[in-house]
């Protein structure tokens, strides 16, 4: 078989799980050759040998019973960088780009940032990565989380700026401590999981409502912010109302932004020094 056979059989056999079957083709055929997707065109009338055939439909099988590519290929691309991604860990999605652009526009010079829920650390590391003189601590409940957070941050060489440890972020002791604080928060409403059954749900699972972790997460961010420090979260777009009730309470110049699909699915604000 020629890679430009393999490709089109990637395609056909992956159309009806995936609307971008043929990325996916291209990604996979990268990873069979371990070649760059570039390079994939490339070498397009180079024949497979019986290895990389096996290998191909071993992938292609997994994928056909909807197993992630990320999972698969360990492997997810987020802000133009390459991270290490497993089971055990939220496969980050691309909308969440826009958090980390929005953070990026906002930070000043030298400042400290908080992560809360890191899992795979791409929020953390690609600030880091983008911002030289800045430096972040990132927590997560999973011990997997935290493995993975460590060899993505070592991979994109921030690790010097980058305190990971296990947490519950209820538990965090650090008042006023952070310039910023940043999370993606499980938002899934319970009810809806079975759709997503191969990543960790208590990286998902928001509850009935989606809403569960916000009032904690944000009256917990107001007292580790330092006075005029923001906070940017994710959010479901459902749920806005209710997060910026709670916002409210502790934030001022609040902001809503879209994700690149139109949906209000960030919320921002300024540590409120009125209170208390
Ligand atoms: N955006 C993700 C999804 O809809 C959920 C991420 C999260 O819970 N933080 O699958």
């Amino acid at each position: 078989m020629k890679v430009s056979e393999a490709l089109l059989y990637c395609s056909n056999s992956l159309k009806e799980v995936s609307d971008s079957y043929a990325l996916e083709s291209l990604l996979i055929m990268s990873y069979v050759l371990n070649t760059s997707k570039e390079d994939v065109y490339r070498k397009e009338e180079e024949v497979l040998d019986k290895t990389q055939i096996s290998f191909l439909s071993e992938i292609i099988q997994k994928r056909k019973q909807r197993y992630p590519l990320p999972y698969i290929l360990k492997n997810r691309e987020f802000m133009g960088l390459n991270f290490y991604i497993d089971e055990g860990v939220l496969i980050p999605r691309q909308e969440t780009e826009t958090l980390v652009e929005i953070a990026l526009e906002q930070a000043k010079d030298n400042s400290v940032f908080l992560d809360i829920g890191s899992g795979s650390g791409v929020i953390a590391i690609s600030i880091l990565y983008f911002k030289e003189s800045i430096s972040s601590v990132a927590v997560d409940v999973l011990d997997k989380a935290i493995e993975i957070t460590r060899m993505n941050a070592i991979k994109h060489g921030v690790i010097n700026r980058l305190n990971i440890f296990k947490a519950d972020f209820k538990e965090l002791k650090f008042n006023d401590h952070f310039d910023f604080i940043l999370s993606n928060p499980p938002y899934v409403k319970t009810g809806n999981l079975k759709n997503l059954p191969y990543e960790p749900h208590i990286a998902l699972d928001g509850g009935e409502n989606g809403f569960k972790f916000y009032p904690k997460l944000i009256e917990k961010s107001y007292v580790m912010l330092k006075k005029g420090g923001f906070v940017i979260f994710e959010i479901d777009p459902e749920i806005l109302d209710a997060v910026l009730k709670e916002m409210e309470k502790f934030f001022t110049n609040i902001e809503v932004f879209k994700d690149l699909g139109g949906f209000e699915r960030f919320v921002f604000g300024v540590k409120y020094e009125g209170r208390f």
